[in-house]
């Protein structure tokens, strides 16, 4: 599974109380990377429970019990002349104080979760908890590369009756993380389930949406598909997203469309940057509401993006039980030039001209601010 969880050791941990956040960094158990790496399945394991343990916050929570809480994703890439340089954490940083505004949570400043995640990132690397670029990436524009996973959570205070939380903790974990899907097969399924109503939290990355993405995406897997896709809850006739992930179609006409935001979708920052990447290259981009109807006749191309997933073609998409292949089975042109360039610049090969990476260490050591 590439999506196992091996902490690194260092934790960064803020909580809120009464007007101000308390922050620290914690390092739990470790050893050398390279004797982790020799431990046997046991050890290992052991180790990565005892990373994932916080014996001192409560297990009874609104996060434990109601799935009140969000989250952010991001990652920390080798580059190739060297260092880790994190994609447009600023972004994220955003998004998570809208997230907990969105809660009623008190939200977590910009600039306090840029130094955390940078903060987290530097630290494990100080201690040789990193990853380093390698130039076989580049044969198939990174697909399988590696990369330093970053997580910024909230966890709320001890409690049990339905209400927010007024004195939260933001956490940030780092974990090596490798491509999301397989390549085994790149076919998607219309899931019948609805991920996110009007005026409800969909637009919000927070826990509790994801219980019916896990529900769909693993009745999509038990019927071999990759991914699920989720139409809109009340016409049930329009493009959302995928479980995780943002969508888009490449029309026979020329035009790129993605779904239009609204309160349903997931602003993804992947979608944004994609969208960018498509217009630079005199690409006619659509922010609308696109239906199945549509797709089936009209799309060339069909991709699925996010910060895990990257951009990741889908080649068919199967709805009430009649599968239409776009593409003669294949990834489009412009699918794979975008999904090229996206790597590319993240890695550091192709240059970063849009500011878009945040160099966390120019080197491998790390440097511990
Ligand atoms: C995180 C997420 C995305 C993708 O967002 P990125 O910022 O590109 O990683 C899309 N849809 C949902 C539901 C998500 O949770």
């Amino acid at each position: 599974m590439a999506f196992g969880l091996n902490t690194y050791p260092v934790v960064y941990r803020a909580k809120y109380d009464t007007g101000n956040w308390r922050e620290e960094y914690l390092e739990k158990a470790h050893k050398t990377p390279a004797e982790e790496a020799a431990l046997d399945s046991a050890a290992a394991a052991a180790l990565a429970d005892s990373r994932n343990c916080y014996p001192d916050m409560p297990l009874v929570s609104y996060t434990s019990q109601y799935g009140y809480g969000v989250f952010e994703g991001l990652k920390a890439l080798p580059q190739k002349d060297g260092g880790l340089a994190i994609f447009r954490p600023d972004q994220n940083a955003a998004r998570f104080a809208r997230s907990m505004k969105g809660l009623y949570m008190p939200p977590f400043p910009e600039e306090l979760f840029l130094k955390a995640v940078t903060g987290t990132v530097r630290r494990n690397a100080a201690l040789g908890f990193s990853l380093v670029y390698d130039p076989a990436w580049e044969k198939d524009a990174f697909s399988n590369a590696p990369a330093v996973y970053i997580r910024p959570f909230s966890c709320s205070e001890g409690a049990i009756g339905v209400s927010i939380a007024k004195a939260p903790w933001v956490i940030c974990i780092c974990s090596p993380v490798t491509a999301y899907y397989s390549d085994a097969s790149s076919d998607a399924v219309v899931s019948g389930r609805i991920r996110a109503n009007p005026r409800g939290t969909g637009w919000i990355k927070c826990a509790a949406n994801y219980v019916i993405s896990a529900l769909a995406k693993h009745e999509a897997n038990e019927g071999g598909f990759v991914e699920c896709v989720f139409l809109d809850a009340v016409e049930r006739k329009y493009f959302e997203e995928g479980s995780s992930c943002n969508i888009f179609f490449y029309l026979k006409s020329g035009e790129l469309v993605t779904p239009e935001l609204g309160d349903t979708i997931l602003p993804g920052i992947t979608r944004l940057s994609v969208i960018e990447l498509a217009q630079d290259r005199g690409v006619r981009v659509s922010e609308r509401k696109i239906s199945v109807e549509e797709v089936l006749s009209e799309a060339r191309e069909c991709f699925f993006c996010g910060t895990a997933a990257g951009a990741t073609p889908f080649t068919s998409l199967t709805c009430q039980g009649r599968k239409t292949v776009f593409n003669k089975g294949k990834e489009g042109e412009l699918t794979a030039e975008l999904r090229r360039t996206l790597k590319g610049i993240q890695y550091g090969l192709i240059e970063d001209r849009k500011g878009w990476l945040h160099h966390v260490s120019r080197s491998n050591e790390g440097r511990a601010d």
